[in-house]
Order: structure tokens, then sequence, then C-alpha cells
């Protein structure tokens, strides 16, 4: 082992013109203390849980074993529509890629660890808010079934970071945290564009082929980077899908937040819905335009892989195959959307029919605004002879916000007469369409306000609200802990101004 020191690289802000990364050590803190671990991650990874200092210091960047080559990756990325040029790993280091037993290849990053040569004007660090955000959600989303990277430990610094709370001038110190996230690779989009924008042909060229022959090993031939981009396309299609089943918003899909293997990437102001409202964006910076608003997703990913398409072009004779694969895109994210709500809905398949009930069903969820994992849980369980509107209003009444009017309440009527007329020419059982929906429909989402409650805790140096969210993550679709199955409280409305508590940083 050495420790990091003088010999780090040179963490000065700047262009790096003609390379892919920088060399970057990270800084180290006061004293890394462990207060998050993910057993089953370590397990898939063969890592035993640290027991000595020696090790924790690992996971804090106060050490760096032989075997490492820490480096932060050089990308650029489209912010909210815009060209923003060079940005890069600003807090994230990389420790190095190891094998896990079962013979697959996962890249260590440290985030928090301290300047590197892309921090621009930031101080390469993270709060303890922030990280215990990434740790747990990231984690809850592998155990939904949503491809993501994940977390492996959680490490608090004992060194305080200076933070302009929300954005209103009041800038306070905070506790410091560092993650380990693991992943296949944390290459982006932006990792592509900033060679593209550069001209560096050859460097794009590389990294091209690289991450194809890595990651993408059983595309071939001549026309391996068109095939190349349409598997992205669909990854990153069916991230997004997922994404719209569990309602999760993830509030920052900038192209340098788009992992080129088709994983949720980066959770910053990241939310779940909770009343279900297709408008929702979770981060304050997007609040005039929502571009990242729930309901967005799908079309923003479209828009993010036009970047790529940009980039990439140049990698081939013309630009025909790429056009229309980009096309296509329409098509493709709509197959697996209405897949999809078919099984939340529990259909045992999808009839032209279905395509108008499933927009005519989402516009009613709009309008009344239930809450989304509610509402779903309650579905599952409709009586099928629907024939009284007040019957009907109070079986979903647990999900609503609010007392419904007439109109509403017959509208629910009406959609849900359908629904059940639907469900009877099912041909499967009633139990097996059941079984579709309980595999489809969480009964257990992060709330933001269950976060905040529990980052409240923690950084009083409590946490037992932090344990037993851990818990109830790793089983979503079953009732672990019946007091999380509720709607959020009033006071954690985004009326209230409260659901962009807890934003990046
Ligand atoms: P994000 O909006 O989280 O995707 O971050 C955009 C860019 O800002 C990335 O290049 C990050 O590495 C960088 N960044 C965010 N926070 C910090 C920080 N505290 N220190 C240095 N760089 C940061
Ligand atoms: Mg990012
Ligand atoms: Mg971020």
């Amino acid at each position: 082992d050495h420790f990091p020191g003088d010999e780090s690289g040179d963490k000065k802000p700047r262009q790096t013109p003609g390379v892919l990364y920088s060399k970057a050590i990270p800084t180290p803190v006061a004293q890394p203390t462990l207060i998050a671990w993910s057993d089953e991650l370590a397990q898939e990874l063969g890592i035993e849980k640290p027991t000595e200092q020696q090790e924790v210091d690992i996971l804090g960047g106060n050490r760096i074993a032989d075997t490492m080559y820490p480096y932060a990756a050089c990308y650029a990325g489209h912010q909210f529509g815009n060209w923003a040029g060079q940005l890069g790993d600003g807090r994230a280091i990389t420790l190095g890629e190891m094998e896990a037993p079962d013979g697959k290849t996962w890249e260590l990053q440290l985030k928090g660890g301290g300047p590197t040569p892309y921090s621009r004007r930031a101080d390469g660090r993270a709060v303890l808010r922030s990280s215990v955000r990434e740790y747990l959600m990231s984690e809850a989303m592998h155990y939904l079934g949503v491809p993501t990277t994940r977390a492996l430990s959680l490490v608090e610094t004992e060194e305080p970071v200076l933070r302009d709370m929300f954005y209103n001038g009041n800038a306070k110190y905070e506790p410091g945290a560092i993650v380990m996230r693991v992943a296949p690779s944390f290459l982006r989009f932006g990792n592509f564009e900033i060679l593209a924008a550069r001209k560096e042909l050859d460097n794009l060229r590389n990294l091209t082929n690289w991450t194809i022959d890595r990651y993408y090993p059983h595309i071939k031939g001549e026309d391996k980077v068109l095939t190349w981009f349409k598997e992205v396309m669909e990854r990153t299609a069916s991230m997004v899908v997922e994404w719209m089943r569990v309602g999760f918003v993830h509030g920052v899909m900038n192209t340098d937040n788009m992992s080129i293997l088709g994983l949720t990437i980066d959770y910053g102001p990241y939310s779940f819905l909770d009343d279900y409202d297709p408008n929702f964006t979770p981060n304050t910076t997007d609040l005039p335009g929502r571009r990242y608003a729930f309901g967005r997703q799908p079309s923003v990913a479209h828009w993010n892989l036009g970047c790529l398409a940009s980039a990439i072009a140049p990698l081939l004779p013309d630009t025909k195959e790429l056009i229309a694969l980009l096309e296509s895109y329409q098509a493709v994210v709509s197959e697996k959307y209405y897949t999809m709500m078919g099984n939340k809905l529990g259909f045992d398949e999808i009839k032209e029919a279905d395509l108008a009930f499933i927009t005519q069903f989402e516009e009613m969820l709009g309008e009344l605004q239930p809450d989304m994992t509610i509402f779903y849980q309650l579905l599952i369980n409709l009586p099928l002879s629907v024939d009284n509107e007040i019957e009907v209003a109070n079986h979903f009444k647990e999900s609503f916000y609010k007392e419904l009017t007439n109109k509403e309440s017959t509208l629910l009527f009406e959609l849900m007469q359908q629904y059940a007329t639907r469900i009877q020419q099912n041909s499967i059982s009633r139990e097996a369409s059941q079984q579709m929906m309980q595999a489809a429909n969480p009964r257990f989402i992060l709330r933001n306000y269950l976060l905040h409650q529990a980052i409240e805790e923690l950084e009083k140096g409590e946490n037992t609200l932090f344990l037993k969210l851990q818990e109830a993550m790793k089983k979503p679709y079953e009732t672990v802990h019946k007091e999380f199955f509720a709607r959020r409280p009033d006071w954690a409305s985004q009326k209230a101004g409260c659901s962009m508590l807890s934003c990046s940083s």
C-alpha cells in the first residue's frame, strides 16, 4: 500500500484535450468512519466487510492499494439542452477495476473523494445528505429490478463541507461523506461527445471499439457501430420505461448522466412520485421548463440519444441508417412502455383497444392525482363487480390526497368499469393476472420525505430509520414495515415546498 500525498496527479482545474482521463489521487479526510455497507453486493464482488481501520481508509480515500490506479474520467455533456463543454469526474475518482468470483468485472469509484482536474470551481466533496441519497436509492433501484449503478459503502469523513443549503444564500457546513459506487462501467454519452467535439477521431474510434469489445462483446462485424447504437438505444429505452413503472423521476437527465450501458446513474435531485403528476420535477433548477419532469423522460432520452448519435456519426461512412435507427426510437419505447403498462394493469396481452384505455387511464390518474404506489396496490384487489360508484371511490380512498368531486368520482367509476370488463376478457386466471400486477407494482418506494427524515436523524447520530429503510427497500414488492405503506404526509407535499428538500451537492 501507499498513502496518497505529493505524488498525486495535478488537480489544477483545466481543459484536458487529447486524453480520456487524468490521474487523480483521492484527497485524505480527517477520519473515515464506515456507516453503511451492502452485504449482498459485497458478497457478489467477493469483498469482506472491513474490520480494520486500514480497510475503511480505502473507502474514505485515505489509502490506495498497490494495485489501484486512481483516475478521473474526462467527459462533456448537454445540460438542460445546452452544450456545456468539458465536465468530467469533478468529485468521482475511479480506484480501478476488479474481477468478481463469477468473472464479472466492476469499476470501483469513490464519490466525494476530493478535487480532480475536472472539479472546476467546486470542492470535489459530497455531503452526508446527498451521499445517503445515492447510497440508499441506487441499492433500492437494484432491488426494484431497475438497471442501475450500485453502492458498496457509505463513509462519514468527519470533515465538514460548506454548502449553500437551498440556494438561498445561506451557506453552512454540513457533514461530509463518501460513497463507493460500483458498476461494470461509468462511461456516459458524454465520454463520446467530448471526443467528437474535439475532433479527436482516433480517440473516438478507439473508445467506441473498446466499449463494444468489452461491454457488448456479442456485437461483431462491419456494422458493429450501428448495431451497438441500436442496443444502447434499446437499453436506454428499457431503463426509462422501468423508471416510469416505479414512478422514478431522475431529475437531471443531462447527457453526462446517461450511462452507455443503460444504467441509472448519478443520483442527485431524484424523487419518486407520491401523487401522480406527469409534470412533477424534483429539481429546483428545472422548474421553469420542467424539461426533466416525470412524463417527459422517454422523450428526453430520445433527445439524449440524438446527441450520442451526432457524436458517433463521424465513425460512419454515411448517417442514413443512424438517422433511421434514431427515428425508430418512438416505436421501440412505445412497445416497451405498453408491455410494461400491461403488466402493471394485469393484462394478458396488449390488444389494440388497450392502447386507448391506457391513455385514458393515465389521464384519469393525472386528473385525480392519487398516490401512484398505493393506487396500483389497491387496483390489484379491485372487486370485479364494479356497479356502485361510491364503493369504487371508497375502494381507492386510501390513495387520494384530496376529496374527489362528483365528476372525478364518476370518471374513476367509468374507467374502473372498463377495466373490470377488460380483466374478465383475460385468457389467464384472475390470480395469474394479480400475480403479474404484484410483480410489476412496488408496495414500498423510498419516498423523498422518508429519506429526508432518515438523513435528519443520521445528522444527529441516530440510524434507526436509516436501517429500517435499508431493510424495507430490499423487498419492495412485499410489506416489510406496515408503517411505510402510507401516503406522504401533508407537510412533505410539493406545494408546501418540501419535496425539493434534498437535492444534489
Ligand atoms: P451533476 O449535475 O451531478 O451531473 O454534475 C455535473 C458536473 O459537476 C460533473 O462534472 C460533476 O463531476 C461536477 N460536480 C458536481 N458537484 C461537484 C463538486 N462538489 N465538486 C466538484 N465537481 C462537482
Ligand atoms: Mg453527473
Ligand atoms: Mg451528480
